[in-house]
C-alpha cells in the first residue's frame, strides 16, 4: 500500500484493474483511502483528493464526533487507548486489590466480579491519572530549566473541551487526563505549550515565536490531538 499526503491528510493508494478512481473515509479514525484505476499517475491521484479534501474533512470530524460520544462501556474486547496505542480490555474477576496491568496488546483490568461501569472506569482514570503523574514532573523540570520559569503547581482533570489550560497569576497548570491516552510527544506539547503562557499570556506572534524556538515540530503534535478533539483516536506510527 502506497500512501501519499495531501493536506497533512495521509490518504492510502491503491491501483487496482477498475475504471474510476474510488475514495473512501473509513471509522473508526477517518483513514483515507483512494482505489485508482492502474493507468492513473500519482499527480491525478493527488488532483483528486485536493478537489475532495472538503468532503473528507467533512467525513473525518464527523467519526471524531461519533468516536467522542461513544462511551466506554469497560468490558472484555472493547478498544481504550495509552500512551498513543491501542489496546484491547480484558476483564478479570479478582477478590484482591483492583489494577490494571497492560500485557502486549491488552490492558488487563482486575475488578471484583459483578464490578460496576463507573468503578471499573475509575479505576482506570487512576492508572492513568499515575502514569501523568509519573510523566508531568520531570517534564516541568526540564522545560523550567530550559525556558527560565517556574510553575507552582499542576493538576490533572478531566475536561471536555481543553488539553490543558495554565493560571498565570498562580503560576498553575492544569493537564486533561484524556492525554494519558496520546503519545508522550504530545503530552509534552500541551505542557510546553501551557508553560509558554508564562512568558506569554496571548496567543500572539510573541508566544508563536517562542513555541517555535522551544519545540519547533509543534504544529505536527499539534495537528495530531486536534484530528479528533478530546477523543479516543487510533494512532499509527
Ligand atoms: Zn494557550
Amino acid at each position: 500500500m502506497r500512501q501519499i499526503t495531501v493536506s497533512n491528510i495521509e490518504i492510502d493508494v491503491e491501483k487496482k484493474a477498475i475504471k474510476n478512481l474510488h475514495l473512501g473515509v473509513y471509522p473508526p479514525n477517518g483513514r483515507v483511502r483512494i482505489a485508482a484505476p492502474l493507468r492513473v499517475n500519482d499527480e491525478s491521484i493527488r488532483l483528486f483528493a485536493i478537489s475532495k479534501l472538503s468532503w473528507i474533512k467533512k467525513q473525518q470530524r464527523s467519526f471524531a464526533a461519533q468516536e467522542r460520544e461513544t462511551e466506554r462501556e469497560f468490558i472484555s474486547g472493547e478498544s481504550h487507548y495509552f500512551n498513543g496505542r491501542r489496546y484491547l480490555m480484558n476483564i478479570i474477576p479478582t477478590t484482591g486489590k483492583a489494577t490494571v496491568v497492560l500485557r502486549y496488546k491488552y490492558i488487563d483490568l482486575y475488578v471484583k466480579p459483578g464490578s460496576s461501569r463507573k468503578h471499573k472506569a475509575s479505576v482506570v482514570a487512576k492508572f492513568y491519572r499515575n502514569y501523568l503523574n509519573e510523566q508531568i514532573p520531570p517534564l516541568l523540570a526540564k522545560w523550567e530549566k530550559k525556558m527560565k520559569v517556574k510553575v507552582n503547581e499542576y493538576w490533572i482533570k478531566q475536561m471536555k473541551t481543553k488539553w490543558g489550560t495554565c493560571n498565570i497569576e498562580v503560576k498553575r497548570i492544569w493537564v486533561n487526563l484524556e492525554l494519558a491516552k496520546k503519545p508522550l510527544p504530545c503530552l509534552e506539547y500541551i505542557v510546553v505549550h501551557e508553560m509558554v503562557h508564562l512568558l506569554e499570556r496571548h496567543h500572539n506572534d510573541t508566544f508563536v515565536a517562542y513555541i517555535d524556538k522551544f519545540l519547533p515540530r509543534w504544529k505536527t503534535l499539534k495537528s495530531e490531538l486536534n484530528k479528533s478533539p478530546v477523543s479516543h483516536v487510533d494512532w499509527e506510527y
